[in-house]
Parts: C-alpha cells; structure tokens; sequence
C-alpha cells in the first residue's frame, strides 16, 4: 500500500493500513481488558452503569485524540458494555442527507452510532444531526422546488459516538451537543509494554520483558504503532531464527526498520530536518513545511506533530513551528546561537498555544 503522496506507507504510521485486519483479534472487547487511559475508563464505567440502571441509551460520546490511540475500540466496547448494537461510518463517507438518514433509520433503540473523523461531515448534514442528537426527531425534505415539502420521522433513543482527531475542526454547536466529551492522551511506556506482551500472546509469540520494553518506548505513544511493529519484529525474529523476542532481537529488527530510540521514523527526521536546515529553526508555517516536504498538511498536523511536541522536540505557536533545543539534540546538530532568542521570545508570548489546550 502507498501513501497518498506515493511514497512508502510509513511503518510507525498511526493511521489505519490495511494490514491492520490483523487488529481485529487484538482488539481489546470490554472495559476491564482495555489498558491505560484510567481517566476515559472510569468516567465511561460510572456513565454507562448510570444510563443502564435507568435503561437510557447513553448520552453521546465524542472521543477526541491523535490517530491509534483506541477510538473505534472504545467505541464498540461503549456498545458491548451497554448490551446494545453498534454501527459505524465517517464523516466523509456520509455524502447525502439521505445517507444519514439511512443509518439513524436503521438504528434500534439505545443503539450506538459511531462516526469516525466527525470533524469532516459536511455542515449540510451537521444541520440534521442536531435534532437527531437533540430531540431524536429527524427532518428532512422530500421532492425539489415547489413540490418540496419536509418530513419529520421520530428516531428511537440511540447513542452518538463520535471520534476525532481534530475537535478544533469541528463546529462549536456539534461539540456542544456531546454530553461526554473525552480525551485520549498518548500512552506511557509501561501501559504499551502491557499493551505489547498481551499482543504478543495473542500471536502466540515467545516475548522476553526487555523485548516488550524496548518495542513500547519506540511505539510513539500509540498502540497501533506498537502492535504493526510487533508483527514486523516477529518476521525478523522469524527469518533470523530467534526463539524469542528480547531486548537485541527488537532493537536489531526496529534499527533496520529505521525507528530510533525514540520512535522517530525517517520521516519525523526528515520534518525535524527540514525545519533546522531549511529554515533556521522556524517558525515556519504548516503549509510551508507541508509543500517542502511533499506531505498533506493534515498528516502533518494531526500525525507527525503530537507527537514530537509530546516528546518536547518542537513548539507549535501562532508564528509556526520552532525547532527546540532537544530537536536539535535528537538531530545531533548544535542550536544556532539567536535562536534561543527566538524560542524565549515566542514560548513567552502569550499567544503561544500550550500543548494541551493545542486544538480543543
Ligand atoms: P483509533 O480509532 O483511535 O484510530 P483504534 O481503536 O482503531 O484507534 O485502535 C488501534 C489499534 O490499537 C486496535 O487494533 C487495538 O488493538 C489497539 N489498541 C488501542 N487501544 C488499546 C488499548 N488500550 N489496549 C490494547 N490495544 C489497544
């Protein structure tokens, strides 16, 4: 598979492959068995006990983070633990008024929903989503012109789930009708390395501690990062004729695959690259690195960024992306002299976006 600008698909890419059918056996099935993000577990278990006591569908869900962070897992276990069925489509794929229309006719009552990358339904069909979310009440028109006339249809009581990786995308109105809104922050290192070793299991591997160990540091946070690279390591250890996977044999198979210590792949080397050669550490702006690079600015900004602002190698900020000291260690090149100038200047500026706050 390519990626869309026709080079190779990126190993440590967050986003779906198609590969990733494989995800389906490790994709965890209840609450209990999903690992990390305690914060989003224990609110949903109080929620989901609450609406079943009193045999409500749930109120919506939207759940916001990076790209493999256990969305669309999240999102079918809300159904599991609720007892109820579960849908799925995306906003892009939702053309029509129609097409919606289908999806919340079919729906049985307390059923859930789930609407990946909401933040790119198209406003016409945002407008009918509302009293749908609202009042469960759907109002559409019929014919064209003068013949036109609108219906009304009464929807059972379902329950909306909606991911996204961009809530800054997405319009204040259909935020606000989420009465659950949760965020998914990237892993820790000894949550992926559980992550990894129940994995591992599943694909009936032969893991030592230091080898899970060594796979969740370079996962980037991500567990679907951490699982793509297990199954790349497994072929290592399997044509190199290791029994088990340890701490050299993930390293040797992740050093060939060109993933550093870190988790940074060529291409993150090559945005770090450009930014502290070709344009003295920033800032430089989104669409600028996005055309030098060749690459979609949304890769850009909701794939490859998180993630190095997360490890403290770059700074996002009104003025663009500046380069920060650390980037330039992890690069091996020294900070030119005026540019801590510049990082002091702009990371005490106050428009200067905290990582947190970033795209809410
Ligand atoms: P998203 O919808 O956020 O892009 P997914 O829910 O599709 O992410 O998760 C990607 C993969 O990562 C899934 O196949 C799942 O196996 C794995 N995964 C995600 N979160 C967890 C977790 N907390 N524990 C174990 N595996 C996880």
């Amino acid at each position: 598979m390519s990626a869309p600008n026709g080079g190779p698909e990126r190993l440590v890419a967050p986003k779906r492959a198609e590969e990733d059918s494989a995800e389906l056996a490790l994709r965890p099935q209840a609450l209990d068995d999903f690992i990390g993000q305690k914060q989003v577990r224990e609110n949903l278990k109080i929620f989901i006990a609450a609406a079943r006591a009193r045999g409500e569908a749930l109120d919506h869900v939207l759940f916001h983070g990076p790209p493999g962070l256990g969305k669309t897992t999240l999102a079918q276990i809300v159904a599991r633990e609720m007892g109820v069925g579960f849908r799925a489509t995306s906003g892009p794929v939702i053309q029509k008024a129609g097409d919606l229309a289908a999806q919340l006719t079919n729906l049985q009552p307390r059923d859930v929903l789930f609407i990946d990358e909401i933040h790119r339904l198209n406003p016409a069909i945002e407008e009918i989503l509302y009293p749908a979310m609202e009042d469960f009440q759907l109002d559409l028109m019929i014919g064209e012109g003068p013949a036109a006339r609108s219906v009304r249809i009464d929807l059972p009581p379902f329950t909306l789930v909606g991911a996204t990786t961009r809530s800054g995308l997405m319009t204040r109105p259909l935020r606000e009708r989420f009465g659950i809104p949760l965020r998914l922050m990237f892993y820790e290192p000894a949550e992926l390395e559980t992550i990894v070793e129940r994995a591992a299991r599943v694909l009936q591997m032969t893991m030592a501690k230091d080898g899970a160990a060594e796979i969740a540091k370079r996962s980037r946070g991500t567990p679907r990062v951490a699982n793509r690279l297990l199954r790349r390591v497994r072929d290592f250890a399997a044509v190199g004729g290791d029994a088990a996977v340890d701490a050299r044999v993930a390293d040797a198979a992740l050093h060939r695959l060109e993933v550093d210590a870190r988790g940074l792949d060529p291409m993150d080397r090559r945005y770090l690259s450009c930014i502290a050669e070709n344009y003295g550490g920033g800032p430089v702006g989104a669409d600028t690195l996005a055309a030098a690079l060749s690459e979609q600015r949304d890769v850009i900004e909701d794939v490859i960024e998180p993630y190095l602002m997360q490890l403290g190698l770059l700074m996002r900020t009104p003025r663009g992306r500046l380069l920060s000291e650390a980037g330039y260690r992890h690069l091996g090149v020294a900070m030119p002299k005026g540019q801590q100038r510049q990082l002091d200047l702009l990371s005490g500026d106050p428009d200067v976006i905290p990582s947190e706050a970033r795209d809410l």
